[in-house]
């Protein structure tokens, strides 16, 4: 008798063990991967509330969220996800390693390379700019679209290699460079609005910043003719600017950046390889 109802017993006990921890564990789903100049996407209950590093993380309405890691990122990272009425998960990931490359860039006009001291002032309030642009939080959802290449030409220059410029180490390339002509049309690589359109940055010269949502955003420089205002909603692939090499830049390219708030992401992950494999 005993040994007949044990098993049934084990079973309803193992049945109510297993519906108990599904019920209990944040259902989230991540794809992507942890490694220095990535992004991640991630999808939970549209009710819980996620946050990466302490950083609170937007939710979409159907419970989308992203998250990146700057070319130094690491060495591990915390994501906790908690729904209403339920206990929060915490999870810790290590953040992998990339081996950046060097970049040497020989032949720059000296004062490109190391500011004079009376464009400091400048450059500093042309940094707040930028920061503040990348610090917006927006909710839309246009980070979700598969990014596209605003310029399709040769890669020139690639994400996150330690630049030295006529001898002396500098920032990080902190995005990709793609050469094409002066006046080729550039599109924007996801839609999403206009946060920063100035025409003449001491850095970057044309540059163009959209907000992606969440978060996320590209920024696009050089450029020699501005076609959008700040605030301006923009389509993936409209033409927000036309190509130049204003600013620091050594011939015509576009190049393209891409942030998580402050965090440097590496763009030519979003967009995959060249097409025409250039
Ligand atoms: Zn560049």
């Amino acid at each position: 008798m005993i040994r007949r109802r044990l098993p049934s017993r084990l079973a309803a006990c193992l049945l109510a063990l297993l519906s108990q921890a599904a019920h209990a564990a944040p259902q989230f789903t991540l794809r992507g991967v942890f490694e220095q100049g990535a992004v991640v996407y991630g999808h939970a209950d549209p009710a819980a509330s996620v946050s990466l590093d302490g950083r609170k993380l937007l939710l979409t309405a159907s419970g989308d969220f992203v998250f990146g890691f700057d070319r130094d990122a690491g060495p591990d990272a915390e994501l906790r996800v908690s729904q209403p009425g339920q206990g929060e998960v915490a999870r810790h990931y290590v953040v992998r390693k990339h081996a950046w490359s060097i970049q040497r860039i020989q032949g720059l006009p000296p004062e490109l390379v190391t500011p004079p001291p009376e464009v400091q002032e400048r450059i500093a309030a042309e940094a707040r700019l930028i920061a503040a642009a990348h610090a917006r939080d927006t909710p839309i959802d246009d980070f979700l679209q598969k990014f596209m290449w605003p310029a399709q030409g040769r890669v020139s220059g690639i994400f996150g290699s330690q630049r030295i410029l006529n001898g002396q180490p500098k920032q990080p390339h902190y995005g990709v460079d793609v050469a094409v002509p002066t006046g080729t049309p550039v599109h924007a690589p996801a839609g999403g609005i206009v946060a920063l359109a100035e025409p003449d940055l001491y850095f970057t010269g044309g540059t163009v910043i959209v907000d992606h949502g969440h978060g996320l955003s590209s920024v696009v420089v050089h450029l020699s003719r501005l076609m959008v205002h700040q605030g301006d909603r923009v389509q993936r692939g409209q033409v927000i600017a036309l190509s130049g090499m204003t600013g620091r830049a050594t011939g015509p390219h576009v190049h393209w950046g891409v942030y998580w708030f402050g965090a440097h992401v590496d763009a030519q992950r979003l967009a995959g390889a060249m097409p025409g494999g250039r």
